[in-house]
């Protein structure tokens, strides 16, 4: 869908050296740095090229685990009518959180927060029989919540990309068994980010039960403070059993904490850790479908209240989240699953006949094995190109110049060890694209 190479010279790539004001915590500050995004409003920003690519990688790995677990993706609107949730009582329980507006003839409309009502809307319209549930249906779309106090730049914006989905049961196992497959989709999905994430137990008002979870990714800077069970820590996410050990394990949120009276994790067990919350799976019954007045028939012809879930990540958060979880003091360190390039191609002489063609070489031949390539042909020094390809946190950096031409080699550099090796070509790229 993206471009498989690009170069520098023609790209938009606004990277800074110094620290922008006002950014406070490290994977704000690195997303201005590298040039991955600009505010426009408080809250509000621009994604530029290089964040776009990582932003919709992000999505494309959240939208095949969805797929996995058997959710369907459908698109809902942004824009919404107030007479919606007026249906559910929420227009005016929600606050000033929600962006409200009004079209040229003055009916009320709203930019959604989220999509409980409309999912709910379209399904008592489309499903009235059992033969039609269960169903899980999702979307990723952007929502816009007026923040009291948007900070910490992608990770609490007002507009921000959330992928939502919604599930309908026609009873109780049917419910638990689409949550089930939820929990799990999600501990895939973070894994295959690179993100470690502890499932921690949230309150789940009177009807949830024990079906509330909210995931969070461990880093000093997150909003929550956590308290869980070290032994989370030693779990094996690849661990076929790993899901049933974690719900398992001890882990709350201090404020749920401070309410247990019996803490069942022994003092020299319980770990004490900050984290940034990137998902939240949530079984709240009957009370949509039962206040917008949904029914399906059941196989013996009564007519039911579908029970239902709702299943939230945080798509635009987590590009925060991962940088958090992953950078240096040079820059940004892409995991390999969600970089905007896989390979910086460092051309030091632009304007060395043979050097270039070695580049463009090279890059053909990257791209012809499937890899993406972002190639640094400016007539810039090559400690500008050393600082911005480490500031930009690809995976990879080939470096080629004529005195290493001229011995057979390049330079193969991997960003999250900093090992580098002096390769021919040909190795170069058999190591890449292998
Ligand atoms: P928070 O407690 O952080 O405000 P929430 O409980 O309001 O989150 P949900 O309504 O469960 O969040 O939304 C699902 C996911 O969307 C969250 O887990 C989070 O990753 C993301 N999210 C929520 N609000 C924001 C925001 N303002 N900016 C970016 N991402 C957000
Ligand atoms: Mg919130």
């Amino acid at each position: 869908m993206h471009a498989r190479t690009q170069r520098l010279s023609r790209y938009l790539l606004p990277v800074m050296k110094e620290t922008p004001a006002g950014a406070e915590i490290v994977s704000h500050q690195l997303m201005l740095r590298a040039g991955l995004i600009r505010q426009t409003a408080a809250g509000i920003y621009a994604w530029l090229p290089l964040g776009l690519r990582v932003l919709d990688r992000i999505a494309a790995i959240v939208r095949r685990e969805q797929d996995r677990a058997g959710a369907i993706e459908m698109l809902m609107p942004t824009i919404q009518p107030a007479d919606l949730w007026r249906e559910s009582g929420r227009y005016d329980a929600y606050g000033p959180e929600m962006l409200r507006i009004a079209d040229r003839h003055g009916r009320e409309m709203l930019y959604g927060p989220t999509n409980e009502e409309m999912v709910t809307a379209i399904f008592r319209d489309c499903v009235k029989s059992y033969r039609d549930l269960p169903r899980t249906l999702y979307h990723i779309q952007w929502k816009f919540r007026d923040e009291i106090r948007p900070r910490f730049g992608v990770m609490r914006g007002r507009e921000f990309l959330m992928k939502d989905a919604y599930s309908f049961d026609m009873d109780m196992e049917g419910a638990r068994a689409s949550y089930d497959a939820m929990f799990i989709a999600y501990l895939r999905t973070f894994a295959a980010l690179g993100l470690r994430a502890v499932p921690v137990k949230a309150p789940s008002g009177p009807i949830g039960g024990d079906l509330s979870h909210e995931f969070h990714i461990l880093a000093d800077t997150g909003e929550s403070e956590l308290f869980y069970d070290s032994a989370l820590d030693a779990v094996d996410l690849a661990d076929p059993a790993a899901p049933e050990r974690l719900r398992a394990l001890y882990a709350m949120e201090a404020e749920e904490h401070a309410r247990v009276a019996d803490c069942p994790v022994p003092a020299e067990r319980l770990a004490r850790r900050r984290g940034i919350e990137v998902g939240h799976i949530f079984f709240f019954g009957t009370k949509y479908t039962a206040a917008m007045g949904m029914q399906v028939q059941a196989r013996d012809g009564q007519m039911v209240t579908p029970l239902c879930g709702s299943y939230g990540i945080g798509v635009s958060r987590l590009v925060g989240a991962i940088i958090e979880a992953s950078h240096d003091p040079a820059g940004i360190i892409w995991p390999d699953s969600v970089a905007p390039f896989d390979v910086g191609l460092v051309n030091l002489r632009p304007d060395d006949a043979a050097t270039d063609a070695a580049c463009a070489a090279l890059e053909a031949r990257l791209a012809a094995a499937g890899l993406s390539v972002l190639h640094d042909d400016r007539d810039a020094r090559p400690g500008e190109k050393f600082a911005t390809m480490d500031l930009i946190g690809l995976p990879w950096a080939v470096t080629v110049g004529p005195k290493g031409l001229a011995a057979g080699t390049v330079e193969l550099k991997r960003r999250a060890t900093g090992e580098k090796a002096e390769l021919s070509p040909e190795s170069a790229l058999a190591r890449l694209a292998g």
